[in-house]
């Protein structure tokens, strides 16, 4: 006897699978993930603790799966360091992804330093958008978010509807504390950015990322001098 299921929107799909998901194991989520989007998924990195965890147990559950990096060109060199230690120790190749406009074309249309006079924009056209263009040939995409990391994070949920960039959004270590990651990282004798070391929690583009005091909000050496706290790719709706 099988048992008909009502007709769902593709909406009410992932409410019920984020409250299956939500208290399960990333290694799950991320395996589950891959079987159910196949070539439609794609994993983004910007190379912190998360994403070492997710690319780790990606390349035990799933090595196949596209790995994607939002490649502003105004990362640290220990970023690009650490991006190829990690491609050689866990077998995983990541695709670059760049904004359309060069850092010398970014200046002469919008003036030097735009990170410092409108980093929302140097944001969106060196991040959002280019995240955007590559989404719209993939079906769904995972991220290294935590509900901890950020107010407008705490109420994500494992798998969302990520309405801005058409896809569905599928966030495996949405319940971890910063301790987990790190205990994970260590756990497994995973290299991660030297610059943690030396009181950089939270490592985005060389220009925006400061150290700061120990103990401080780990983000807080973002965007320095702004009212700025998120690049855009995690804000419902702020999809250039
Ligand atoms: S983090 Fe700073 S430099 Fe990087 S894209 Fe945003 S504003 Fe521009």
């Amino acid at each position: 006897m099988s048992i008909a299921l009502p007709d769902l929107t593709p909406e009410q799909e992932v409410t019920l699978l984020a409250e299956n998901f939500e208290r399960s194991y990333p290694h799950e989520i991320i395996a589950w993930a891959a079987m159910r989007y196949g070539a439609g998924l794609a994993v983004a990195t910007g190379f912190g603790p998360e994403g070492i965890v997710i690319l780790h147990i990606l390349s035990q559950v799933a090595p196949q799966t596209t790995v994607f990096y939002l490649d502003t060109g105004l990362f640290f060199p220990e970023t690009y360091q650490l991006r190829d230690q990690l491609q050689q120790k866990l077998g995983l190749t990541f695709t670059q992804v760049t904004p359309s406009l060069s850092l010398e074309e970014q200046e002469k249309e919008y003036g030097a330093n735009l990170w410092e006079t409108n980093p929302d924009l140097c944001c969106r056209l060196r991040k959002v958008i280019p995240l955007r263009a590559y989404l719209a040939t993939k079906q769904a995409w995972v991220t290294a978010i935590r509900r901890s990391q950020t107010t407008q994070r705490a109420h994500a949920k494992a798998i969302e509807c990520d309405k801005t960039n058409g896809v569905v959004k599928i966030n495996p270590l949405i319940n971890w504390s910063q301790e987990q990651v790190w205990t994970y990282l260590h756990l497994f004798e995973l290299p991660y950015n030297p610059l943690h070391e030396r009181g950089y929690p939270s490592i985005g583009c060389a220009p925006c990322t400061r150290p700061v005091a120990q103990g401080a909000d780990p983000r807080s050496g973002r965007w320095v001098g702004h009212q700025k706290v998120e690049c855009g790719l995690h804000v419902p709706g702020d999809g250039g």
